[in-house]
């Protein structure tokens, strides 16, 4: 049997906005939602029809998909995919706000996931020390909590929202206009369908508060911009005191004054006197943590980077660190005194090298025989 075309499945045209995609969506679902048409094989099949063409059409990937190649381009999403009920249920993740309204239309406090919280972001600005060897930070976050007034209920008996008298849970009124039949939002209950006849007065009915909490974030060592820290159950508390959603920290890292990072390593520049290039040196350099011993071999070319060993950043989750790579480069001075300045003459008398043309990648070439 060949598939129903998506378009035709939610009555919408090929070029509909996602926000007309999703209110024929919603309208379909509501009608055909298996809670509200028990034991309707039909309805059932129609919502899982709509469902599906939802969940590809409201994916912008997909869709692009869909458009270009129709069911095959999203086959892997396709029948197995979507099959049962289950996949459907899912989509309360998708948009949580319409099986809310489910929930309230029906009077009934529906179980799991469909009421869960909102996922909440947090970005925390570290040093770029703290990312390298860890921390611990307090942060305060704003977040819904559950109204313990009224223990989530909204209502001070508790007994939570019941059916709109006026709608019956449907939302709306419908009543009769000469030949048409005129369909308005239920006043009484404000679209909902369900009425809270003794609303919490802390809540309003709502069931959760916004609160500020305070919460240590522990950031383990060797961490790269971007990462993300999740902290399950965190985030905002869910209606009715449902499943919290999860709290993500995301970290960005200030820049250091002199040290960069590329995975693992670091890098920094170092200046170095023609001597020590040429004679060879041991000096000390600041590292990351303290400072550390740098040795310059005999002959060292400007522009050499020498890497020091296990001075890097640790590993996020194994032992052992990456290296700190030093790039040295030759400083010429550019004032001499009369001595220095005799001194150069001398050793230049004694130095020769041949001033002759050689293409720049022969250069690097000598260079690193040289090294
Ligand atoms: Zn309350």
């Amino acid at each position: 049997m060949s598939k129903a075309d998506y378009y035709e499945v939610l009555g919408v045209a090929r070029e509909a906005s996602d926000q007309e995609l999703k209110s024929a969506y919603r309208k379909l679902a509501l009608q055909y939602h298996p809670d509200r048409n028990p034991g309707n094989h039909a309805a059932e099949e129609k919502f899982r029809e709509a469902s599906e063409a939802y969940q590809v059409l409201s994916d912008a990937d997909k869709r692009a998909a869909y458009d270009r190649f129709g069911h095959a381009g999203v086959s892997g999403g396709g029948p197995g995919g979507f099959g049962g009920f289950s996949g459907a249920v899912d989509l309360g993740d998708i948009f949580g706000d319409l099986f809310g309204e489910m929930f309230n239309m029906g009077g009934q406090q529906r179980s799991g996931r469909q009421l869960r919280g909102d996922d909440l972001r947090f970005d925390l600005a570290i040093d770029f020390e703290e990312a390298i060897f860890g921390t611990e930070k307090e942060i305060k976050i704003r977040r819904l909590e559950a109204c313990e007034t009224c223990k989530a209920t909204g209502s001070v008996s508790g007994r939570g929202p019941s059916v709109c008298p006026q709608c019956h849970g449907r939302g709306q009124i419908r009543y009769q206009q000469g030949f048409f039949s005129v369909a308005r939002t239920c006043s009484t209950c404000g679209g909902r369908g369900s009425i809270i006849s003794d609303p919490c007065q802390i809540c309003r009915g709502e069931t959760r508060l916004t609160k500020e909490i305070k919460l240590t974030v522990k950031v383990p060592p060797g961490v790269e911009e971007g990462t993300r820290i999740r902290y399950t159950g965190e985030g905002d508390v869910g209606r009715g005191g449902a499943q919290s959603g999860d709290l993500y920290v995301v970290l960005s890292i200030r820049r250091h004054d002199f040290f960069e990072r590329e995975g693992q390593n670091l890098h920094c520049v170092i200046p170095i006197s023609f001597p020590q290039a040429a004679l060879g040196a041991e000096i000390e350099i600041p590292g990351v943590d303290g400072t550390v011993m740098l040795k310059i071999p005999e002959g060292t070319q400007s522009g050499k980077e020498l890497r020091i060993r296990g001075k890097g950043v640790p590993y996020l989750n194994e032992k052992g660190r990456g290296d700190l790579i030093v790039k040295v480069v030759v400083q010429i001075p550019k004032k001499l005194s009369r001595a220095q300045r005799e001194l150069i003459a001398e050793l230049g008398n004694s130095m020769t090298v041949e001033n002759k043309p050689t293409s720049p990648g022969l250069l690097d070439k000598m260079k690193d025989l040289f090294s």
